[in-house]
């Protein structure tokens, strides 16, 4: 008889939804409330402060919707511009590619940067761009911070640079739904003017909540477009609506209660661990897999060094293997979730996310179930290779800094 039951745990490595952890999945186990109750602000106020520290921001203003993170890059966009309304955007993998085409289906008029899949944004292009952009018409610039498709990460503090450099006032939206949390993001300091997030990564939740947080110039230009007729429609994500409730600590319309409790307590663990052993046990479990790679004798899909993600690693298989049947075997035989490759690199790539609640020994576990995946296909690479260079560094270099 086949067995119906697959005995130990699903090893999750898609980079989000990533790993809940046991008590943040406990604090999210609770019966319904009223959202509208005397008591209900105690577990929501302290959550608009709190939530900023993973931007890096003092200074900006928390959304909480119930959405995922394409929920949030609408919010972003329609809640700042108007119909028609320039703006520039550098695409280098699926996640640029389809907020882009979101702000085509939108009705804003996008220029493109387009990038080589592998590399990130380009602070120079968009300089350039922007001092060409004489009369202002470009609105806002929109980088992925973190391509997960590709395993890229851009340099956002760079990019403010450049449009400093310019002297040009277009707005920053920075799509933070992979780095957030787990790499460090300086929302204040690189004055992003929209950061977005998504809960199902670095914030270790189920997907289902969007978080954004806003500059004071953002919410400046949204109450400019209000004014206007041509403004891009919005209803669900209007964030005036938010801001006459939030202050009280309510909603305008039904929360997820189960996710705003997760919040509280993925907070609170990555408070614990502190944000700066966060980053740096991020930087690490994604060099220890870089090692892997390296020694299996494959190479990533991210160019140089210098554009490698510490939150995702996407791994070009050998021409001729086909990485979709390696994903599928390791999810089969090994009960381990890798990433697919998506668009112009599916078939090509598998990705090990290395995001969230994870450590040496879970991530050595990836990268064995990977490593026996490849083999079973045929790749040549030597057995027990990547598990020794990933170890070898991890025992080396500790997870917290402190
Ligand atoms: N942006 C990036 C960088 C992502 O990785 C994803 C999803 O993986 C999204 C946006 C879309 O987010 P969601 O799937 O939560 O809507």
């Amino acid at each position: 008889m086949a067995a119906t039951r697959r005995p130990g745990r699903n090893h999750l490595f898609v980079p989000g939804p990533t790993n809940i952890p046991d008590r943040v999945m406990r604090a999210m186990m609770v019966q319904s409330e009223d959202h509208r109750s005397v008591d209900f602000p105690a577990l929501t106020k302290p959550l608009f402060q709190d939530t900023k520290a993973v931007y890096g921001s003092t200074e900006g203003t928390i959304f909480l919707f119930p959405a995922s993170g394409t929920g949030i890059w609408e919010s972003a966009l329609s809640n700042t511009l108007s119909r028609g309304d320039k703006v520039l955007a550098a695409r280098f993998g699926q996640f640029s590619h389809l907020w882009i085409d979101m702000a085509q289906r939108l009705g804003l008029e996008v220029v493109v940067q387009d990038e080589e899949w592998g590399t990130g944004a380009n602070p120079e292009r968009i300089g350039e761009a922007l001092r060409a952009d004489k009369n202002h018409e470009i609105k806002a610039v929109m980088v992925v911070h973190n391509e997960t498709a590709t395993g890229v990460t851009s340099d956002v503090g760079a990019v403010r640079k450049a449009i400093d450099a310019a002297g040009h006032p277009a707005l920053l939206f920075v799509d933070g739904v992979s780095s957030i949390g787990s790499l460090p993001f300086k929302m204040d300091e690189w004055k992003v003017d929209c950061a977005i997030a998504g809960s199902q990564k670095g914030l270790m939740l189920p997907a289902g909540l969007g978080v954004i947080c806003v500059s004071q110039k953002a919410l400046k230009a949204a109450d400019t477009s209000s004014g206007q007729n041509d403004r891009l429609a919005h209803v669900y994500f209007d964030w005036a609506d938010h801001q006459k409730q939030n202050p009280a600590g309510y909603f305008p319309y039904t929360p997820s209660l189960p996710l705003l409790y997760g919040l509280r307590e993925a907070l609170a663990c990555l408070n614990e661990e502190g944000l700066e052993n966060v980053y740096h046990r991020h930087h690490v479990l994604g060099e220890a897999t870089r090692q892997a790679v390296a020694a299996w004798g494959l190479k990533t899909c991210a160019k140089e060094p210098k554009w490698n993600s510490d939150t995702v690693t996407a791994i070009l298989v050998p021409e001729g293997v086909d990485a979709a049947a390696i994903i599928k075997h390791a999810y089969v035989r090994y009960n381990l979730a890798l990433g697919a490759g998506l668009s112009q690199v599916a078939g090509k790539v598998f990705r090990i996310g290395h995001v969230g609640d994870m450590n040496e020994l879970s991530l050595l576990g990836a990268i064995a179930g990977a490593e026996m995946a490849m083999l079973d296909h045929g790749v040549k690479v030597q057995p027990g290779s990547g598990v020794a260079a990933a170890s070898s560094y991890l025992r080396e270099n500790p997870l917290a800094k402190a």
